[in-house]
């Protein structure tokens, strides 16, 4: 678990052999609300990249919000992932030419990232929501808690 991807022991993770690391969108790397790709998970994921490990979004959410969420930026990434079904991550290791020993995945929800990562056999991180550290100290607008709200009741 960690509290933050920030966090993340890139060097620890290299030297057992990982060649690959997985990354939820929403709430992991950013909130909902955020509608492109910020500063600081850019230099996270490129951060992974400069250290030799390939990087791919997987995520439930749409192609259109993953594809508008990484802008232009050269980022692969598996929409409708249906996690935690095995779908997505099958397909994140065949397009990233990986085993599911070779990576490892972040996510922020137990019963999506964490639990499906642990079906496909893949090494999960649990990585704090985002959200939940940031209502400690943002105020949200209300119309910024309302949209949460929805999604969290549809689900
Ligand atoms: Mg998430």
């Amino acid at each position: 678990m960690l509290e933050r991807y920030e966090d993340l022991d890139i060097d620890h993770f290299k030297k057992q052999g990982i060649k690959a690391v997985l990354l939820d969108l929403d709430n992991t790397l950013a909130p909902y609300y955020e509608k492109k790709i910020n500063a600081k998970a850019l230099s996270f994921i490129d951060s992974l990249k400069k250290a030799g490990l390939k990087v791919m979004i997987v995520s439930n959410n749409t192609q259109e919000r993953v594809g508008g969420f990484i802008d232009s930026h050269d980022i692969d990434f598996v929409y409708y992932a249906l996690k935690p079904l095995n779908k997505g991550y099958k397909e994140a290791l065949r397009r990233l030419g990986v085993t599911n020993k070779e990576v490892i995945s972040l996510g922020d929800q137990l019963l999506t990232d964490v639990l499906g990562s642990n079906l496909a056999g893949i090494y999960s991180i649990y990585v704090k929501p985002i959200i939940d550290k940031d209502s400690i100290t943002t105020k949200f607008n209300r119309k910024i808690e309302r949209l949460l709200f929805k999604y969290w009741v549809k689900k």
